[in-house]
């Protein structure tokens, strides 16, 4: 059923400040005139909780993790963005597998889950999931709906 995009992604952001680290910043911010959209709501929540459950996780205090998304006639977009560790190189290929972490996380809880399930969500919903990172610089992720006619 269609739900209002911007209003769940100001939800879902007012919930993860609440869980954010000591003065980690959340921005959320829409580009678009249509904020209406017919995707599983469920599915895409969990996906957008996932993403900025990381950004949290693998930031550090004192970061900004940027959260937007984007509504245009061709497509749906939603980025979320932070400053953290970054994923080595070399670990980025096996990312969206099950039960796979990278080198860098350290003593950073986690079982390697989260982004399986982002994808398989994403996937249900025909969408794609993509990503970009440095390290010590941070990371990207991109989930993207084309829209057609
Ligand atoms: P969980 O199942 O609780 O989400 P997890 O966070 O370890 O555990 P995923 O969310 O699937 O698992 O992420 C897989 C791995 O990808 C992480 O362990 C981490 O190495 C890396 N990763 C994911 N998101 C980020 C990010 N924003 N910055 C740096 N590394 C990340
Ligand atoms: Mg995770």
């Amino acid at each position: 059923a269609p739900f209002d995009l911007v209003k769940l992604s100001e939800e879902i952001t007012e919930e993860m400040q609440m869980v954010a680290k000591q003065n980690q910043h959340i921005i959320y911010q829409h580009t678009g005139k249509e904020s209406v959209v017919t995707l599983d709501q469920n599915l895409l929540k969990n996906c957008i909780f996932n993403l900025i459950a990381n950004a949290i996780k693998y930031s550090g205090e004192n970061t900004f993790i940027e959260f937007n998304t984007e509504i245009t006639g061709n497509a749906i977009t939603i980025v979320v963005k932070d400053n953290g560790i970054g994923i080595p190189e070399k670990d980025q290929k096996h990312l969206f597998e099950p039960f796979f972490r990278a080198h860098n996380t350290g003593s950073i809880p986690g079982t390697g889950l989260g982004l399986n399930i982002v994808a398989r969500y994403t996937h249900l919903m025909n969408g794609s999931v993509d990503f970009k990172s440095i390290v010590n610089q941070g990371t990207s992720f991109t989930i993207l709906f084309k829209r057609h006619e």
